[in-house]
């Protein structure tokens, strides 16, 4: 059963064994996340080259996610390595400490102390641990602890209602990007962006890398929730953020907040992915909670592009076991999800010609029976519009070019294929089609199938044409 729901996957020393990467891939994972808030970009590189590796050798197509670390505010290092604060215990935060212990630790972001005040609560390690502050002296804050807990060396600083004013790209930041575009990174996530103009700063900065990346914007701060539409318009992509963002705006706020941001992502044709938690226990445990399938059916059934998995695949003790539950539970949710086509369908704003064929192509096959639509894209965008609706058919998207193949890979309900044709006969073309959504498996002969693609062959420019084809009718 072919799964319409992709699914990302955190590399980290669970999976750095080749044989644990391999089982994975095939186990169903679409893209690999680097998390470059850890290891070296050596580090990232090797495990770059090894995922492209397994997966040639696999013949799936792996698309590869760098995650930037963002300006994380964390506390600095304990002599011990840790320490236990308890409930009313008085803690400082102190911008010059460089060694902490029971009274106080040091900060990795010095300008904190001038972000809050009196009566702010901020949140460590996750919100695990809760403290107030009284008053801010210089460097110092000082605070009183209302919800205690142990506390280990470079956890996150959150304040409940967000507005710390880091910028949004650090220095190490800029080098991972270069880092992101020697790796040939199909997709640069973004974290913290707080408007627009930040992921606009960071495709600049991409670009003059020489990357080519889908850029992602996480979504995890308050005052990205604000500034969504800005942010979307910006991004190929957002990220529901789930670990920061439900620290800064409350935790039972994240559910009604994922289904609007994944229903704006969509309508402003956009990528979404559905990331923290989605499979926590399985860390430790073969077996998924039952809270946890429901959460991921439940973002399957938001219309999510992709699901994530983070720790359980990265230091996690199944990583196999988790993508093959994950993709199990995909698979059922995808069944009752709704075909969306005839009451989102006339409200679409469009004005270009390949766009309108892409809304043909959809509104053909929500009313014949169709097996499948066959877009013949170079930059993919065609499959990227007739997948932001469900028409209950794969997209399979058939290109010339490795690039898009990648960033395809994201894509709900959409299926790289390559094809080589490079003349300019436009039955040759087709028949080569046809030929590899057989060998593929994805149709046979007698099964009708939409085509998109742009005329004249061999001139490269928009989709502009839209077929309806009988396969194997071509060749009597
Ligand atoms: P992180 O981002 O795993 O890099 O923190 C995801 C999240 O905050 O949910
Ligand atoms: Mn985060």
């Amino acid at each position: 059963m072919q799964r319409s729901t992709k699914i990302v996957a955190t590399l980290g020393p669970a999976c750095s064994e080749r044989e644990v990467l391999r089982k994975m891939v095939l186990a169903g994972v679409n893209v690999v996340r680097m998390n470059f808030s850890h290891g070296t970009a050596e580090d990232h590189l090797a495990r770059a080259e090894l995922v492209r590796e397994v997966a040639r050798e696999a013949e799936l197509t792996v698309g590869i996610m760098c995650d930037l670390q963002g300006p994380k505010i964390r506390v600095g290092k304990f002599a011990e390595g840790r320490i236990t604060l308890a409930t009313g215990d008085r803690f400082v935060l102190d911008a010059t400490c460089t060694l902490g212990n029971q009274e106080r630790v040091g900060l990795d972001y010095p300008d904190l102390p001038q972000d809050v005040r009196a009566g702010d609560i901020l949140l460590l390690d996750d919100g695990r641990i809760k403290i107030a502050v009284e008053r801010v002296i210089g460097t110092e804050i000082h605070t009183v602890v209302r919800d205690g807990g142990v506390l280990s060396n470079n956890k996150g600083i959150n304040r409940e209602g967000g507005g710390l004013t880091a910028p949004a790209l650090t220095a190490k930041d800029m080098e991972d990007i270069r880092t992101a575009a020697r790796m040939k990174a199909d997709f640069l996530a973004v974290s913290f962006p707080k408007s627009g103009a930040d992921m606009y700063m960071a495709r600049e900065l991409m670009r003059a890398s020489g990357g080519r990346s889908l850029l992602i914007a996480k979504i995890e701060r308050a005052e990205a929730i604000g500034a969504l539409e800005g942010i979307l318009d910006a991004s190929d992509g957002i990220m529901v953020a789930r670990g920061d963002l439900a620290v800064e705006v409350g935790d039972a706020t994240v559910p009604a907040l994922q289904k609007r941001m994944i229903r704006l992502a969509r309508e402003k044709n956009k990528l979404t992915i559905t990331a923290t938690q989605m499979m926590e226990s399985m860390i430790e445990s073969p077996v998924p909670t039952r809270a946890e399938v429901s959460d991921v059916a439940n973002a399957v059934l938001d219309g999510t592009d992709a699901v994530m998995l983070s720790a359980e695949t990265a230091a996690g003790k199944y990583p196999v076991q988790t993508v093959e539950a994950m993709s199990r539970v995909c698979i059922e949710a995808e069944k009752s999800a709704d075909l969306t086509l005839d009451r989102e369908f006339l409200n679409r704003v469009f004005t270009r010609v390949d766009q309108s064929i892409a809304m043909g192509a959809l509104f053909t096959t929500f009313h014949l029976k169709v097996k499948c639509i066959a877009a013949l894209t170079q930059s993919g965008s065609t499959a990227l519009w007739i997948s932001r609706l469900n028409c209950g058919v794969p997209i399979y998207a058939l290109t010339p070019e490795v690039g898009t193949r990648y960033r395809l890979s994201l894509f709900r309900d959409v299926y790289p294929l390559m094809i080589q044709y490079q003349g300019t006969d436009r039955e040759a073309l087709l028949l080569e089609a046809e030929d590899r959504l057989k060998s593929h498996g994805a149709v046979v002969d007698g099964d009708i199938i939409v085509l998109t693609y742009g005329e004249p062959i061999g001139k490269s420019g928009g989709t502009n044409t839209l077929k309806i084809v009988k396969v194997g009718e071509s060749r009597v």
